[in-house]
């Protein structure tokens, strides 16, 4: 069984706690693994490493830092497939979903690596006789992030690309359930050559969460993962004087008005309900079908759906794998038969599908006819289920939309683009696509929802990433005119 320690100072180090937590393949239901999870006071060790790092770090050139980030870069690109194999292994994820993730997370260091141009300040010269005014974006401290199961490597490219280049010295605590991939980047961060304490994993759970969300010397904590931790995040990192970013659960409707193109509505329903077994914050829980296009969209979802494959994410020919535990499967589950208890229709059943092994799998579902009140509508599944909710004109689905409580993705299907405008404009949701379902944005935008899909302000990575990880000081400074220098120096003299 494999045994994932934390990594401090550049070091592999066990932990002192005498606690564990397991770590799974989903894809066969088996434990594969152990995590450490840290106590008070390795975590204060952490903390302490980071905290060492710091000054030495932040007076590190750009030029520095710059060239080091792009060693790293070249890394994670070399290792591209490894890093995929440990996601796909502990996550159950396909290997395109999982080197999709890489994928995604290398824009970050792309963009991270542009630090010099995205934290310069401005100058303004002669505010006042003699006065200068200039400002500067300087680095916080010790940051931490704290990252959720569903993207492995992603989410933590999210995060510290953006806070080591700015200066900061950084502590991952990855989710307990698949540590392996980030553990494995910042071993890479290591030979790109950062120095010891600049970037430190420690693996853990609400102890470790705990003590860096009231840590003194803890600046930002950055976060992704559930509302309700989300919330308790926010809460105590304010209450503790951090500045904090947490972003947290979704339910995104894909809205598809009567004129659509139906085949291109219905392959990206399902790619963005299905993909990655609908364990993705950008999923697409709802789709809200606008009058009569309901019937013919439903029937060409329900029949790419015979198509899907489910099984290992390490085999080629497998569409969707395993969710990431048993107890989760259950979960998802019983979502689906309050719905069908709450009237709704259920067209694709995932509980009917039958697999050998103890995989965590659970099958495609599709349930029609959805109405708000129903709790498959109202919570966050996070799993294989899609929902069609019937509405009757488009100003009804933006009312649908507005008033569910999360705001993170949405999208619009339509050939008309005046009213794929009229949709930017209306919609209540912070990433929104146009015949896009999942509207991740590139690296050089940034990423966050509305409504409680965030706790804190600033989106996370691109410019706002920079931002949060930063803190201005405004320098006003006034020199004396040179001709009244008790020195010659060579200037016309008042005397
Ligand atoms: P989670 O909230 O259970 O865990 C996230 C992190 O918080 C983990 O590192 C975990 O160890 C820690 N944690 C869990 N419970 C805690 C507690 N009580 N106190 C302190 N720390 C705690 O989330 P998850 O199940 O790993 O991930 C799935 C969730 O993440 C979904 O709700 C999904 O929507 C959300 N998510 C959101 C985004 C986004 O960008 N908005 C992206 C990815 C995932």
């Amino acid at each position: 069984m494999e045994r994932f320690h934390h990594l401090i100072n550049g070091v592999t180090t066990a932990g002192t706690s005498g606690n564990v937590g397991p770590v799974y393949n989903p894809a066969t239901g088996l434990q594969v693994g152990e995590v450490d999870l840290a106590s008070v006071e390795e975590t204060d060790a952490a903390v302490a490493a980071a905290a060492a790092a710091f000054p030495a770090w932040r007076a590190t050139s750009l030029a520095t830092r710059t060239k080091l980030m792009y060693r790293f870069r070249e890394l994670v690109d070399a290792n591209r497939a490894e890093i995929a194999r440990r996601i796909s292994i502990q996550h159950g994820k396909t290997l395109p979903d999982a080197d999709g993730e890489v994928a995604r997370g290398l824009e970050n260091i792309e963009f991270a690596s542009g630090v010099a141009a995205n934290i310069a300040g401005r100058f303004t010269e002669q505010a006042s006789t003699g006065v200068d005014v200039y400002d500067m974006r300087q680095p916080l401290g010790v940051t931490v992030g704290i990252t959720p199961f569903n993207f492995p490597a992603m989410v933590p490219l999210w995060m510290f690309p953006m806070a080591v280049a700015a200066g900061n010295t950084f502590i991952l605590k990855p989710s307990e359930k698949d540590p392996a991939a980030s553990l494995y980047i910042a071993e890479l961060m290591n030979e790109a050559g950062f120095p010891p304490g600049v970037m430190n994993v420690l693996n853990g759970d609400r102890i470790a969460v705990d003590r860096l969300l009231t840590h003194p010397d803890v600046k930002a904590v950055s976060f992704v993962g559930s509302t309700p931790v989300a919330r308790h995040i926010q809460e105590t990192s304010v209450a503790h004087g951090k500045r904090v970013q947490a972003l947290a659960g979704a339910k995104n409707h894909m809205i598809v008005l009567p004129d659509a193109d139906i085949g291109l509505a219905a392959d990206a329903a399902v790619n963005a309900g299905f993909g990655s077994a609908g364990e993705r914050c950008m999923a697409i829980a709802v789709v809200v079908a606008v009058g009569d296009i309901a019937d013919p969209l439903v029937e060409a979802i329900t029949q790419r759906m015979e198509g899907l494959v489910v099984g290992p994410g390490d085999q080629a020919s497998t569409d969707m794998g395993p969710l990431i535990t048993g107890e989760h499967r259950e979960r998802v589950a019983g979502y689906v038969a309050a719905g069908a208890e709450a009237g709704a229709e259920v067209v694709v059943d995932g509980r009917d599908l039958e697999f050998e092994g103890d995989g965590f799998y659970f099958g495609p579902t599709l349930i029609d006819r959805v109405r708000p009140a129903m709790t498959v509508y109202t919570d966050e599944i996070f799993g294989p289920v899609l929902s069609v909710v019937r509405v009757d004109t488009y100003d009804e689905g933006i009312d649908l939309i507005a008033s569910n409580r999360w705001g993170n993705g949405t999208a619009i299907f339509t050939r008309d683009g005046g009213a794929a405008r009229q949709f930017v404009f209306d919609v209540d949701a912070g990433m929104v696509g146009v015949n896009v379902p999942i509207p991740v944005p590139v690296g050089y935008y940034s990423f966050g929802g509305w409504g409680e899909s965030l706790f804190g302000d600033t989106h996370m990575y691109g410019p706002e990433g920079f931002r949060f990880w930063t803190r201005n000081k405004v320098v006003t400074s006034r020199w004396p005119d040179p001709s009244t220098s008790t020195v010659d120096l060579g200037f016309p003299r008042n005397d």
